[in-house]
């Protein structure tokens, strides 16, 4: 891997400003997905190291919680500036352990350095309240004050950026945090934290604990009393543990959990728009993002013309190395990820559906699987009702509104959802009836800083980004006043 600045490639875990080994010694291994090379050997930290940061993020919230908003500020906004000043080399370690096309890489790491930017404006705006009092000698103030230590637990699809969502608004406010990044990308958390520390932000802040058992780490942040709030994107079943876990010490929770997302497209639909919507929604990161579109529902009459140009324009993706210039797929995060989506093809295969294209890896023992177009699909199968993770579009065929709307919420998810249509008032109807968090309407493409983020139902709760950003990491204290 050759960068510009070597001082990002860190293989320690982080705590109390100091970059530290695993008591024990022990490391866990860290490989490129496209080659299996070996790239890191990184801290195997456990228990004892996650109460070490726990603590250390307890003392400096002493002091951070009484910094002045402008000093939060200021400091965020030079973390934002040394992220994209080192964009290029955030994007190449994020490619190399994660596997995504170095532009999409890229396109993560503005994502990820948009919210730190946005928070650092943020942090300004934590406005209390006044409340007229309910008797006349009775003042009622309303403050907003940081929650304390938060643990933040964070997967290796956006190794960057979900990092930043929850860490930025988490410091913006006052708090401190200490993070469980993905076993699979250290790296790019590593990268971050390097860059926060030559941003001025104090020790203990920001402490990171790297493991390749998760639920020992994790055991140690729902049930230490110290830590006040989780925030959590990953899987709906480890969610509920977690949440479960945390219910011992009644911990604040934000958790984005799994979607299992519609990709809806209506007769009157511009098919060459949803089509285009389609790549980017399915395919973009391999089809490994808790937003891609899982299930195409087009309507009849439209179906087979629909099918046929996704057909062409998935021919001309590009499968390689993100590494590589105008590759577009790269690999999924390992062998596992390709087993579980060869065995979700053959399902479908074997009761019936067709491979209008792909269903295959790129070649044997490769980690890329080609982009699939599955048609004839229906909803006993397991492309129906559990998350893809990778690059596999089951298309389903629907003739009115009220069968789509009823498959389209006919889940336990409720994260992302999209439709594609031209009548003002279907648009009204289908969006208020789809039941989700995110409705993206006729585009694929729904993530920005600006917007709030979130699923309800099994999705999970709390939003990310946004000027309600920061609530998860408040609390709200009410002052009531009796004067003479
Ligand atoms: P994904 O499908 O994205 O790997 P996971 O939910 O398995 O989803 O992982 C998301 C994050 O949760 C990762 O950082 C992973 O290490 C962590 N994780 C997995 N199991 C546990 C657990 N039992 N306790 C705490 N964290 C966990």
């Amino acid at each position: 891997m050759k960068l510009n600045n070597n001082k990002l490639l860190k293989a320690s875990s982080y705590i109390n400003g100091k970059w530290v080994n695993a008591d024990l010694g022990n490391t866990f291994d860290v490989f490129n997905p496209f080659d299996n090379s070996l790239l890191a050997q990184v801290s195997d930290c456990g228990q004892k190291e996650t109460r070490e940061a726990i603590e250390a993020a307890q003392e400096a919230f002493k002091v951070w919680k009484n910094y002045s908003a402008d000093q939060r500020s200021k400091l965020l906004r030079r973390w934002y500036d040394l992220q994209m000043e080192n964009i290029d080399d955030l994007a190449v370690i994020l490619t190399y352990e994660q596997g995504k096309p170095f532009e999409e890489a890229k396109g993560e790491i503005k994502y990820g350095a948009s919210f730190v930017e946005w928070f650092s404006e943020e942090a300004r705006r934590i406005y209390g309240d006044v409340i007229p009092g309910h008797e006349s000698n009775k003042r009622i103030v309303i403050l907003k004050q940081p929650i304390g230590v938060v643990a933040a637990i964070t997967p290796w699809n956006f190794p960057n950026s979900m990092i930043t969502r929850k860490v930025a608004p988490a410091l913006a406010v006052g708090c401190t945090v200490v993070l469980k990044p993905a076993k699979f990308t250290p790296l790019s958390a590593n990268a971050l934290v390097v860059l926060a520390e030559e941003a001025g932000i104090p020790k203990g802040v920001i402490n990171v604990v790297h493991g390749k058992k998760a639920s020992v780490i994790g055991k140690e942040l729902t049930e230490n009393p110290i830590v006040k709030k989780l925030s959590f994107t990953g899987s709906t079943e480890v969610g509920k543990l977690l949440m479960a876990q945390c219910a011992g010490t009644v911990k604040k929770l934000s958790l984005e959990l799994g979607g299992n997302a519609p990709f809806i497209v209506f007769n009157d639909a511009n098919i060459d728009k949803a089509v285009q919507g389609a790549i980017a929604s399915k395919f973009r990161n391999a089809g490994q993002t808790c937003v891609c579109s899982n299930r195409l529902f087009v309507q009849s009459e439209i179906y087979d013309e629909f099918n046929e140009k996704l057909r062409k324009e998935l021919a001309k993706l590009k499968m390689g190395n993100g590494m590589d210039s105008g590759v577009n797929i790269g690999p999924l995060i390992d062998e596992n990820a390709v087993k579980f989506v060869e065995g979700l093809v053959e399902e479908a295969v074997d009761n019936g559906a067709k491979i209008v294209c792909g269903g295959k890896r790129l070649e044997k023992n490769s980690g890329i699987f080609h982009p699939t177009i599955l048609s004839d699909v229906n909803i006993d199968m397991r492309v129906f009702n559990e998350e893809i993770f990778g690059p596999i579009a089951p298309v389903f065929k629907f003739e009115t509104e009220e069968e789509v709307i009823q498959k389209a919420n006919d889940t336990p998810f409720g994260l992302a959802s999209y439709f594609y249509g031209n009548n003002n008032s279907q648009i009204w109807r289908v969006a208020e009836a789809l039941e989700y968090g995110i409705v993206g309407i006729n585009t694929g493409m729904i993530s920005t800083t600006i917007a709030p983020f979130g699923g309800i139902k099994e999705s999970g709760f709390g939003r990310e980004g946004s000027k309600y950003g920061t609530d998860d990491y408040i609390e709200i204290k009410y002052l009531c006043m009796e004067i003479e």
